[in-house]
């Protein structure tokens, strides 16, 4: 079949001249939407470890012996550390280089990837990241959700897409690889702000971008928001549509981390379609092959 986006698993096997897998750590980080510097509540549908659920060992050492010893461990020879819960970039230099040294310690760790907020990037981190350049592929996972700041003071995100902006800058400057976080279904949004949000994307300077759907977990504001009628999901075809948008008009050089969500199954409230990633999955490779879509193809209408 046609390959019609850039996705990471065919990106990572050129790069690496084979498969290469992420291992999931959790770097043992906060947030400073969670601790007070910015916030407590942290954002309205972020769940109590910041995403990455399904990781229970907070010594970084053995969480990558414990991944490549199991079966994961055995369909690849080359890994990514991908640092995922909450805020990795949000601890002193010196903490942040013992954590991100410690993951990169094992010869099969071939990238250091790093999920944070736009507001915990500066100079100093981005020349730390630089520094691992050398020996390893580094990019940074930037969390934007949204390009309309109204709708990020619904969410309590505690940043705006200025944030953002400034930080890519930084990143760019230090050569660092940026992936955009953008979210489908947020409360308050429409098509439009899709739209809006895939604009602004495409004029930063990233090399990817990551696509999640809005899903309620237990234990949120967004849950309270849910029960209450005050947030309705998507359904699994606008999560489509809007996907099989954002696809056909990015630049057509952007990889593509994630097009799906990965909701926990034992802390997820709603919408029920998100557990079935093989729905979502092939519902927007269908929809790319019947209007014949290739990423990009409506790029330079933007
Ligand atoms: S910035 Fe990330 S980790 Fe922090 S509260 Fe928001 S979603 Fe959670």
């Amino acid at each position: 079949m046609k390959t019609r986006y850039n996705a990471l698993n065919s990106y990572l096997k050129e790069k690496f001249g084979e498969r290469t897998l992420k291992i999931c750590i959790d770097g043992g980080f906060t947030c400073p939407n969670r601790d007070g510097t910015k916030g407590t509540g942290g954002c309205i549908f972020c769940s109590e470890k910041g995403s990455g659920e399904h990781i229970k060992s907070r010594d970084i050492s053995t969480q990558i012996q414990q991944h490549l010893s199991s079966y994961r461990g055995k369909r690849a020879n080359k890994f990514i550390a991908y640092f995922q819960n909450f805020s990795n970039t949000y601890a002193s230099i010196e903490n942040l280089k013992i954590r991100y040294d410690t993951a990169l310690k094992n010869d099969k760790i071939v990238a250091l990837a790093v999920a944070t907020r736009p507001d915990c990037i500066t100079d100093q981190i981005a020349k730390l990241l630089n520094s691992y350049t050398k020996t390893h592929y580094v990019y940074v996972e930037l969390g934007l959700q949204t390009a309309n700041d109204k709708s990020g003071k619904i969410l309590n995100r505690g940043f705006d897409s200025g944030d953002f902006e400034n930080a890519v800058r930084i990143l760019s400057n230090y050569d660092i690889d940026v992936v955009a976080h953008i979210m489908v279904g947020l409360p308050n949004e429409t098509f439009d702000d899709i739209k809006r949000t895939v604009e602004f994307i495409n004029k930063q300077n990233i090399s990817g971008i990551k696509i999640h759907s809005t899903y309620v977990v237990k234990n949120t504001t967004l849950e309270d928001m849910y029960l209450s009628g005050q947030y309705t999901p998507p359904t699994l075809e606008e999560y489509i549509r809007s996907v099989v948008y954002i696809i056909k008009h990015i630049s057509p050089s952007l990889i593509i981390h994630r097009i799906s969500g990965d909701a926990p199954k034992d802390l997820l409230v709603a919408p029920e379609w998100n557990l079935h990633k093989k729905w979502i999955i092939n519902g927007i490779n269908k929809v790319l092959e019947q209007q014949d879509v290739i990423q990009g193809d409506s790029y330079l209408e933007n």
